[in-house]
């Protein structure tokens, strides 16, 4: 089994979220060398993928060719701030570990003014994640004591927080922001940002800003849309229950694929999602060595726990492949839930010890 990442660490995004708050002062406390994965007899290559060739299961890095029995897909999304005129200047990046910090050191210092959590274009991964941003800002904000002098806005394209989990789950988020006097702006396509006058213009308004929380657009990496896996959605069509590609022996998991699910919505890109289809591939690819029937299957399950602020977490869970819709309730925020979060990245950090 060979692993290839041109990123030598593995982190779990979530971790961007407490960076930013400070509560753990650098992103390095959450991350894990994946070298780690020798000792279980995986051979880690630490190189950039150039090319793939899902006909032959050929993979090029800058530093030799490998061909496999098997080839498992798993790039991720790529973030490309440079898409949106102006971002880069302006914006601190929340889904880069290097912006949370960033925001960081700019919210110690923030006394007060317009805060703009931005949502730039759909899809983007963790849909809960901008929304657990301004909860999160402004709790930190109100602890010391620079609240009564701020505003805190949220500007998305979605047309309510969480579309894919339903008017329900988005109805009880969208009041969570109503009651901590978060603004709330959806079905904002944003044009650009104009770092001179802090102006960001959309379609159809515009806002001011003093401090920028941005999430970037995101596409599948160039080296998987370059190979022929994507489709018209931009990203790599999948059986939803086994993960197989139209190639044989080729398999996508995780961010980089679409699903498309019984209301005509796609899956949200979420690490809970990547992490079970995981499980499958490799569960089936290894029935299939042993000459076993490969039986495992994706149900289209998962669960994500959701900051609020204040040392607590809602929790998200439900089927997403149910008819005619994704089955997903919110269940309000607890201490019990956040201490569940925190057990979560726990359990996924220790393999790499
Ligand atoms: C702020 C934030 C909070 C989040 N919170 C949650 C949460 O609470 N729960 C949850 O389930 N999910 C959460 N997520 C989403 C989760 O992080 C992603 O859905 C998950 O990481 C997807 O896994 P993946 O393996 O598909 O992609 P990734 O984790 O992005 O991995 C892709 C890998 O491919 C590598 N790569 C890309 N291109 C190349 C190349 N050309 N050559 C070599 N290597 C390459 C990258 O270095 C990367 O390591 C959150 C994300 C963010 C940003």
């Amino acid at each position: 089994v060979v692993v290839i990442d041109r990123k030598r660490t593995f982190s779990l995004g979530l971790s961007n979220l407490w960076v930013m708050t400070g509560e753990r002062p650098h992103p390095r406390i959450g991350e894990r060398d994946r070298s780690a994965l020798a000792r279980k007899g995986i051979k880690y290559l630490n190189e950039r993928v150039v090319a793939i060739d899902p006909a032959t299961r050929r993979v090029r890095t800058e530093q030799r060719e490998l061909e496999g029995d098997y080839l498992v897909v798993a790039l991720g999304a790529e973030l490309v701030p440079q898409e949106l005129p102006g971002f880069r200047e302006a914006a601190y990046n929340l889904y880069e570990p290097e912006g949370a910090l960033q925001i960081q050191q700019a919210l110690s210092r923030f006394d007060g003014g317009r805060i703009v959590v931005l949502v730039t274009r759909l899809p983007f991964k963790c849909p809960a994640a901008p929304y657990e941003a301004a909860l999160l800002i402004e709790d930190f904000l109100r602890r010391r004591g620079v609240r009564g002098r701020s505003e805190i806005a949220l500007y998305t394209p979605e047309d309510q927080p969480m579309p894919v989990a339903g008017p329900k789950v988005g109805a009880k988020l969208a009041a969570m922001l109503r009651e901590r006097g978060i603004e709330y702006f959806t079905e904002q396509t944003v044009l650009r940002i104009d770092p001179e006058s802090r102006r960001i213009l959309f379609e159809v308004e515009e806002t001011r800003y003093n401090l920028l929380v941005g999430v970037p657009p995101h596409r599948s990496p160039a080296v998987v849309r370059e190979a022929g896996l994507v489709d018209a959605t931009g990203w790599v069509p999948v059986n939803p229950e086994t993960l197989s590609t139209k190639y044989e022996g080729v398999y996508a998991i995780g961010d980089v694929v679409s699903i498309r699910l019984k209301n005509g919505m796609f899956l949200p890109k979420a690490g809970v999602f990547a992490e079970a289809q995981a499980r499958v591939v490799a569960t089936n690819i290894a029935a299939e060595i042993r000459g076993e029937p490969t039986t495992a299957r994706f149900n289209g399950e998962g669960y994500c726990y959701l900051d609020v602020g204040g040392g607590r977490a809602a929790k998200g869970y439900g089927d997403f492949y149910a008819a005619p819709a994704p089955r997903v309730v919110l269940k309000p925020p607890s201490e019990q839930y956040r201490r569940e979060k925190e057990e979560f990245e726990r359990t996924r950090l220790e393999v790499w010890l």
